[in-house]
């Protein structure tokens, strides 16, 4: 089986500026360990070339008066510090830079090349590593995402093939709002995001009660996670619920955003996953696309802003499409270039691949009930997924 992965030099303009944390460094580096281990020349590996998306494709999901708003802004000189809250633009997540619009538009072009490519080609693959954007909503950006490649993508596809059926899989810390709500009375795509509580950090949504409106009521699910979830907490729910929502719900194609700021040592999120546990929710998630969702799997990146995690968990995800195991330790002169292009004094630097979450194990120690309020606080969701949710959930008529 081969894998499609997208790859442009052209990946690093989109770019907020210093200090930003989804710097074109998180791109960069993970591309370079995907190359230490010989996996961008393994044999089943399609490096694909992507075009930019075409304004038409935009216009399927982005207002127009937002679209020539950022045609504008592609014209300027230099970065500004000018606030435009009506487009979500401005100092602070999202700010204007020379260029954005022609960043956005070869982002969401990466995502329509790779689905292009799955669906041309029988039992294929795809890797998307700059994609993901999914705060961003029709008429604004939100979140560091200018536009929504993972809608626009999708779009497209509705376009070309008018009745396909998409599966949505979100695992970012943070919930998949802007996909959500561009698809929320949309009947064939089904959005499942597994998250960080609303209630606890941005963007404040994706509670269990938004289940979708009118068609689209009942295709629209959302799995909110304590903050410090640990590996086994998650896995055990996540375990459960996808393959029994990729059962009822039979896609011609999965599209899983693979967001890893569910690390421990994300900078900005609080859940508590490890990176050998982000490898075994990808498993999951590849293991099951041949059984549920007719082998078709289009992967895009996500959040991620612990720079090593997203490299080495990344890699992971690339080896596992290829069927390729990559072992320890991490190659040496990878680990050095990172300490070099990202000066991160608070932890130590990683050497291996896998890694334990050293400090939720001690948390376990001094309080052996808080890994109780995890399960039970899951356990309840799981219970309502299996008889309330997932038997709504119809199969395609033919
Ligand atoms: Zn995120």
């Amino acid at each position: 089986m081969e894998t499609g992965f997208v790859y442009s030099e052209n990946f690093n303009q989109y770019n907020f500026g210093e200090g930003h944390p989804l710097t074109p460094l998180r791109i960069e580096l993970t591309y370079s360990l995907m190359k230490a281990y010989n996996l961008l020349s393994h044999p089943q590996i399609q490096i694909l070339t992507p075009k930019p998306a075409k304004e038409e494709d935009i216009l399927r999901v982005h207002q127009k008066d937002y679209v020539e708003k950022l045609k504008e802004l592609n014209m300027l000189k230099k970065p500004s510090y000018m606030a435009l809250p009506e487009y979500g633009l401005g100092p602070g997540d999202n700010p204007i830079f020379p260029g954005m619009y022609d960043a956005a538009l070869a982002v969401s072009g990466a995502s329509i090349t790779a689905v292009d490519y799955i669906m041309q080609n029988e039992k294929t693959r795809a890797f998307n590593i700059v994609g993901g954007l999914h705060h961003s909503m029709p008429g604004m950006a939100s979140g560091f995402c200018i536009f929504n490649d993972i809608a626009i993508s999708i779009k497209y596809l509705q376009n070309k093939y008018p009745n396909i059926r998409i599966m949505y899989l979100d695992i970012d810390a943070h919930h998949g709002d802007g996909v959500q709500w561009i698809f929320y009375d949309d009947p064939n795509v089904l959005t499942l995001s597994f998250h960080q509580d609303g209630r606890t950090i941005f963007p404040g949504t994706g509670h269990v009660e938004e289940t979708g409106k009118e068609s689209g009521k009942g295709y629209s699910l959302n799995f909110p996670m304590l903050p410090g979830t640990i590996d086994s907490v998650y896995l055990q729910a996540f375990e459960k619920i996808v393959p029994q929502v990729m059962d009822a719900y039979r896609p011609d194609l999965l599209l899983l955003q693979s967001g890893v700021d569910t690390h421990f040592a994300d900078p900005i999120t609080n859940m508590g996953l490890s990176t050998e546990g982000q490898e075994k929710i990808f498993k999951i998630v590849q293991e099951n696309t041949p059984k549920y969702c007719n082998d078709k799997l289009f992967a895009v990146g996500g959040g991620g802003y612990n720079i090593g995690v997203v490299a080495r968990t990344w890699t992971m995800f690339l080896a596992q499409m290829l069927g390729q195991t990559i072992s320890e330790p991490l190659p040496k002169s990878w680990v050095k270039d990172l300490l070099e292009k990202w000066d991160d004094s608070t932890e130590e630097p990683p050497s291996l691949l896998r890694d334990r979450n050293v400090w939720i194990e001690e948390k376990q120690l001094k309080d052996p009930y808080w890994q109780d309020d995890l399960e039970f606080h899951t356990d309840k969701i799981v219970d309502k997924f299996e008889n309330e949710l997932i038997p709504k959930i119809k199969k395609p008529i033919n």
